[in-house]
């Protein structure tokens, strides 16, 4: 499970960064449409107003005769005069149009000397206009020809090629109303997306705590911020995280107490029930034979005893988990206190030609304990071996100096506990099997009790078993 602690203080990306970045985008988006807008006006106001003469008086202007003539007249390059309607004449020495290009508004094919030299007067002067159009002339005095340039005059040009409707002024209100208009669209744009990112993350927290109210603590929120909103989002999913394990965990002692009820009334019930039964019998048979009446008071008495033993171990059980209880604890020598327990069981061990082994090493091992409740821990481990195991099995018991803890193991090599209640054995009324042990009388809270002797010390104890491998309890405990 993915764990939400950590709240990325150190990730300065901050609300106000977002902010002003979005700003500067917005900002820069609208300088370059400022920019496609200065040039694109000035380049359609160019194109469209600019008068024809303009174009001529143009450095290296491709439209007068002088910067275009060429030794070989066909090389002459005529697109730019051809762009606007103009044509070339080239003229000899003889004043015969010896070579036209473009589309001549007069057609001719020779001059007159006079017409000619007038022309050149007229194209000396300035550029002659006439009503149609304008033109320029250019000699080659190494060829010995005329370049002579003719262009539409500029009313000409404007009304044939283009006049435009709109007015310079016009033009222009024009192009500062568009660009107005596109900087309120950008700025509505701008405020809409920064709105967005400030109240997508605030929805989406919104939606995590209405689900959180209905219950659905498996929720978490989904956000990529790395701002305040990311923050919020760790902090959120954090407390769900936590309010699903702490959830999980009352549901599941809830089940072990509900579970722990049912065993304790299954386990009360029948020896009760055998005790009122057999009760009955002797209150309703008055002349029963003194054998069977024996009998029967025998079997009250171990279900009595049965009982006895049941609320006895459930009750030193919940001692335990009370908050008032406290170990009595005493600084003791292990190794003299194990002898002491495992002296009470030599006479069962000898009874069931049980081949015992103590390996409890000569010197003191001193440790903190409470000694009457660590006995219950390690008889109630030396009781299951005796009382589960056949006759002649080996029982092993150790103890192992270790640097800060002691091992002690209880180990025997009888028809063991199956590996898959390793675990689980240690849980109240868990057996093995309950038809065998209801013979023996254990209640199943023995190994719940040792568990919880120990760990209320602080040690832990572990088993390694399995079927028919025999049983090996582990017990560490801190010195
Ligand atoms: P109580 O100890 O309260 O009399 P119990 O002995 O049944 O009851 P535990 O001591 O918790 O309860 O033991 C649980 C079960 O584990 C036993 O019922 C038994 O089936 C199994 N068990 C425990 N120790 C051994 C062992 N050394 N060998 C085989 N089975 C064992
Ligand atoms: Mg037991």
């Amino acid at each position: 499970m993915k764990k939400y602690n950590k709240y990325n203080i150190k990730n300065n990306k901050k609300i106000s960064n977002l902010l002003l970045r979005n700003y500067v985008i917005a900002t820069l988006i609208m300088f370059l449409i400022f920019l496609v807008f200065f040039f694109g006006t000035m380049a359609m106001w160019i194109t469209v107003y600019m008068p024809i003469n303009n174009l001529i008086s143009a450095e290296n202007s491709k439209l007068v005769a002088e910067n275009i003539i060429k030794d070989d007249y066909r090389d002459i390059d005529v697109s730019e005069i051809l762009k606007v309607k103009g044509w070339i004449e080239v003229v000899d020495t003889d004043f015969n149009v010896i070579y036209t290009s473009g589309n001549p508004k007069e057609k001719r094919n020779k001059y007159t000397k006079d017409e000619f030299y007038k022309k050149i007067i007229n194209a000396n002067n300035d550029i002659f206009t006439n009503d149609k159009y304008i033109y320029n002339i250019a000699y080659n005095s190494k060829k010995d020809f005329n370049l002579i340039v003719y262009l539409p005059n500029d009313n000409y040009f404007n009304s044939s090629i283009k006049k435009p409707k709109v007015g310079v002024r016009n033009f222009f209100g024009i192009a500062i109303t568009l660009y107005l208009i596109i900087f309120i669209l950008i700025m509505i744009i701008y405020t809409k997306i920064t709105s967005r990112n400030l109240t997508m993350p605030l929805k989406e927290l919104m939606r995590g705590v209405k689900s959180i109210h209905k219950g659905d603590y498996s929720t978490r929120i989904q956000l990529k911020s790395q701002n305040e909103f990311g923050q919020l989002r760790d902090a959120f999913n954090g407390m769900a995280e936590k309010i699903e394990e702490e959830r999980e965990l009352k549901e599941k002692s809830e089940e072990t107490k509900r579970r722990l009820i049912m065993d304790i009334s299954h386990d009360l019930k029948n020896p009760l029930a055998s005790i009122r039964g057999y009760a009955d019998l002797l209150v309703k048979n008055p002349d029963i034979s003194k054998e069977n009446e024996i009998k029967y008071l025998n079997i009250i008495e171990h279900n009595s005893i049965r009982v006895n033993d049941l609320i006895t171990d459930l009750f030193e059980l919940s001692k335990f988990e009370s908050i008032d209880f406290n170990l009595a604890l005493k600084r003791i020598d292990i190794c003299e206190f194990l002898r002491e327990v495992i002296a009470d069981y030599i006479p069962s061990m000898d009874e069931k030609n049980i081949e015992y082994n103590f390996y409890i090493p000569n010197n003191s091992i001193y440790i903190t304990i409470d000694p009457k409740h660590i006995h219950r821990a390690i008889s109630n481990l030396i009781t299951n071996s005796i009382k589960y195991n056949g006759e002649g099995i080996k029982l092993n018991i150790s103890v192992e100096d270790l640097e800060g803890c002691v091992l002690l193991a209880v180990e025997d090599n009888g028809i063991g506990i199956p590996k898959e209640l390793e675990l689980d054995i240690f849980n109240p009324f868990v057996r093995v099997d309950s038809s065998r042990n209801s013979k023996s009388g254990g209640t199943g809270l023995g190994l719940a009790i040792t568990k919880t002797i120990i760990e209320k010390h602080g040690g832990k104890i572990v088993l390694e078993s399995d079927k028919n491998q025999g049983c090996k309890f582990i017990i560490t405990l801190n010195k």
